[in-house]
């Protein structure tokens, strides 16, 4: 955690939900040896989990309250929604891969988080069943925002996403008030595609 606190991250929620979550957990063997690393790991299926430092600055980034409700696109092995869950009311997190969503799922029940619900689907549509919602982090990079994911922001709502090329991407904030959108540049990040109708095509 000191490498992420070195890194800027000030958020103390954040800090401590970082700590309270066992990453090794999440991380298919070999590479949980490596789990406290600050890089990105190999999950299976061609994914990975992100390094912490960018989970700790998306989800500061996020400006959770604890009654929030919040939507993940792109759940990977289901550590940073593990994460948002010590931090939130609800979490519904979807995956495009279902052996990766079943790898979530598991996981999750491993480390005891109740308030994520994991869909198999195609996460550039959101889950409109849900919405609106207070924020929503995507966690593949996508050549702009999904407009049915900015239409299911409620107001007052984020919504922080890697938009770019495939290669590279800018970590963006958008922020909904007054049925207006604001945007914040966050820095440069690498995120695997986000492969679906309003992201790549494959
Ligand atoms: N959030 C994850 C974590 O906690 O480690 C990391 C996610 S990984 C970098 C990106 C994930 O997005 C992959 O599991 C990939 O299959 C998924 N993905 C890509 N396109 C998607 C889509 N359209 N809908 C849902 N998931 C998608």
């Amino acid at each position: 955690m000191s490498q992420i606190a070195a890194r800027g991250i000030r958020d103390q929620h954040v800090l401590s939900a970082m700590k309270e979550v066992p990453r090794h957990l999440f991380i298919p063997p070999p590479y949980d040896k490596s789990a406290y690393e600050d890089c990105p790991l190999p999950i299976g299926n061609g994914q990975t989990i992100s390094q912490p430092y960018i989970v700790a600055l998306m989800t500061e980034l996020l400006a959770l309250k604890p009654t929030d409700s919040v939507l993940e696109i792109g759940t990977g092995c289901g550590y940073q929604a593990a994460v948002l869950a010590a931090l939130v009311r609800q979490v519904t997190t979807i995956e495009r891969i279902p052996e990766v969503a079943g790898l979530a799922r598991a996981n999750l029940a491993t480390v005891g988080c109740k308030n994520v619900d994991v869909i198999v689907g195609d996460g550039t549509r959101g889950y409109p069943q849900k919405g609106p919602y207070d924020a929503i982090i995507i966690t593949a990079a996508t050549p702009s925002v999904p407009r049915p994911l900015i239409e299911q922001l409620a107001e007052g709502g984020r919504l922080v996403a890697p938009v770019g090329g495939r290669d590279i991407q800018e970590l963006i904030r958008l922020r909904k008030r007054d049925g207006s959108i604001t945007e914040d540049q966050c820095g440069g990040v690498r995120f695997v595609p986000l492969i679906g109708e309003c992201g790549w095509s494959g």
